[in-house]
């Protein structure tokens, strides 16, 4: 029987890796949007200049909707965050998208919908994969009246090969929400987001890349699979619906 890999480690690697969602209660959700594009994998700090430039320049958000490409890139690039063409590029595909579904530029509406139609919607949004749905709404879970987080295939599969949670019948929801908490050192949102980045990037249901992946030096299971094989497991893992 293998040990669970160790919190503490698991929670550097994933501070390290990848930045950190910094969205709060009242962050309305348009500026998540834009936040989540403009700080993948860059620096925070860089990050909140080119916020705040962008807001310093454009009106709006519905002017910089319409503003120039080359505008947007300078604003970046100038502010030494990489990739500005491509950020430039998917802010302003998202804000188009978002401005043809909803006729307007906001996204208030989501904290009302139902969890289904919102991570749908937001799914649907140029820029923002899945790990950013699930950061949003856990974000979104986190802040009720009694801190939660959301569960999902991806989240659970991580924790379950970290030797987190159990599998199979043995995986209760509440009792799976009460670990994930325990564990997370009171920042569920970005436990949630740097599991859900490993599930996608690296740790795949059926074809699991342990050798490349950011948890390898701390995941049981890798340790486990370095002796027999690598072996994918999405037969015996609870889905959670
Ligand atoms: S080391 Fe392998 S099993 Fe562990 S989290 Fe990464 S991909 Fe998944």
């Amino acid at each position: 029987m293998t040990s669970r890999a160790n919190p503490s480690d698991v929670l550097a690697l994933l501070a390290k890796h990848y930045q950190k969602y910094r969205c709060f209660k009242d962050t309305p959700m348009l500026e998540r949007l834009i936040l989540l594009i403009l700080g993948r994998e860059a620096p925070h700090e860089k990050v909140d200049i080119v916020l705040q430039k962008l807001k310093d320049v454009f009106v709006d958000w519905n002017e910089l909707r319409l503003g120039r490409i080359e505008d947007m890139r300078a604003i970046i690039a100038e502010s030494g965050v990489s990739d500005p063409e491509s950020r430039a590029l998917r802010l302003r595909e998202m804000l188009s998208k978002l401005f043809t579904e909803r006729h307007m530029l906001d996204a208030e509406f989501l904290r009302e919908e139902d969890k289904e139609k919102r991570s749908t919607f937001l799914a649907g949004l140029p820029g923002i994969d899945y790990a950013m749905v699930q950061a949003i709404e856990c974000s979104l879970q986190y802040y009720k009246t009694e801190p939660d987080i959301a569960l999902s295939n991806h989240l659970t599969r991580v924790a379950q090969r970290l030797q987190w949670l159990p599998k199979g019948k043995e995986l209760l929801v509440s009792k799976a929400k009460k670990t994930l908490l325990d564990i997370s050192e009171g920042d569920p949102v970005n436990l949630a987001y740097g599991l859900v980045r490993v599930a996608e990037e690296y740790c795949h249901s059926r074809t699991p890349e342990c050798p490349n992946c950011i948890l390898s030096s701390v995941c049981p299971t890798s340790k486990k699979w370095s002796k027999e094989g690598i072996k994918g497991d999405a037969e015996e893992s609870a889905s959670l619906q």
